[in-house]
């Protein structure tokens, strides 16, 4: 994965996401149950968000950056699609609407 931190390799990220998908019952977000038949990077597949998003920590130490990364008190297991509405929510939070410009 292109997003870790260069002092957490892909097989470390690989095995905590695996345990907290394993031990997760439900979707932090809505709540509902997970599917972990469903088709690898469908809406209902099950994906593991970042708690203290990485956007917030990336620009931390390497040291913090890595605790974050592999905590699994950061680690929560949500479903692709509650994922993506919850980036968009915090996109739309942090970047300010381009005010409607007159022509
Ligand atoms: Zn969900």
């Amino acid at each position: 994965m292109m997003w870790l931190p260069a002092n957490v390799s892909p097989w470390e990220w690989e095995q905590v996401r695996a345990r907290v998908i394993a031990a997760a019952q439900a979707c932090a977000i809505c709540g509902r149950e997970l599917f972990p038949d469903a088709p690898p990077r469908s809406r209902w597949s099950t994906s593991v968000d970042h708690k203290v998003p990485r956007a917030v920590f990336a620009g931390m130490d390497l040291q913090t950056q890595r605790q974050l990364t592999l905590d699994p008190q950061n680690l929560q297991a949500v479903h692709a699609r509650c994922n993506s509405r919850k980036g968009k929510r915090s996109m739309r939070q942090s970047v300010p609407r381009p005010q409607s410009q007159k022509w």
